[in-house]
């Protein structure tokens, strides 16, 4: 199960995403991590096994950690062990793509087999990594249509936020047979797994259909 949670806006990404998680804690997890980006400066991200404390330790409550716009995760590992390397966000060869994940990604051998023969990289155990790798193989500059191009090949179950180098303060979300909804806020946005994760910034909820 565990969660998902993403903010864009005008205030520090980080400790919304570290309340959004705790908030989310309910739904079971054994590591976590988060994404975060300032401006056009890279992406930043940081895991932790374990806790969600970990995490929040490590990251001075989030306040170490500088930006608008990020993405959090709790992770509940179905492929490959618990640990900081398997724990979401995953991110693409060339760091231009960070994803992060729930659910299954049932063809993800077939996709890393034919990734690998084009020479990208896995660092990791999880099926998650592939879609970071996919999405940086279809980008050819448009967020939208790569995300099409991404679940029309992926098979499974997802709930799946995605940073891109080129959107410094946006990120893409989408669902199938896994939660996700969308918070709006007053020149602010979320999404979440669920919507105690937001409650706090905005009551302006909707849910994600599948696709
Ligand atoms: N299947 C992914 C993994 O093992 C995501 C698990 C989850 O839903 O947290 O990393």
């Amino acid at each position: 199960m565990c969660g998902i949670v993403g903010f864009t806006g005008n205030h520090q990404a980080a400790p919304i995403l570290l309340y959004g998680l705790s908030r989310l804690e309910y739904r079971g997890y054994d590591s976590a991590g988060l994404a975060v980006r300032d401006g056009e400066g890279d992406t930043e991200v940081i895991k932790a096994k374990g806790r969600l404390k970990v995490l929040a330790d490590k990251t001075n409550n989030g306040e170490s950690v500088p930006g608008t716009c990020g993405i959090g995760h709790t992770r509940w590992a179905t492929h490959g062990e618990p640990s900081e390397t398997n724990a979401h966000p995953h991110m693409s060869d060339d760091g231009n793509v960070v994803a992060v994940h729930n659910g299954i990604i049932e063809n993800y051998q077939e996709l890393k087999d034919k990734l690998l023969r084009k020479r990208y990289s896995f660092y990791s155990e999880t099926d998650t990594e592939v879609i970071a790798h996919l999405f940086e193989y279809y980008y050819k500059g448009d967020i939208m249509d790569t995300m099409i191009k991404v679940i029309n090949r992926v098979e499974g179950s997802y709930a799946l936020g995605v940073l891109c180098v080129d959107y410094p303060d946006q990120f893409i979300a989408v669902r199938k047979a896994s939660p996700m909804i969308v918070g709006l806020g007053d020149e602010e946005n979320f999404i979440a797994s669920d919507v105690t994760a937001i409650l706090k910034h905005t009551r302006d909820i909707y849910y994600l259909e599948d696709n």
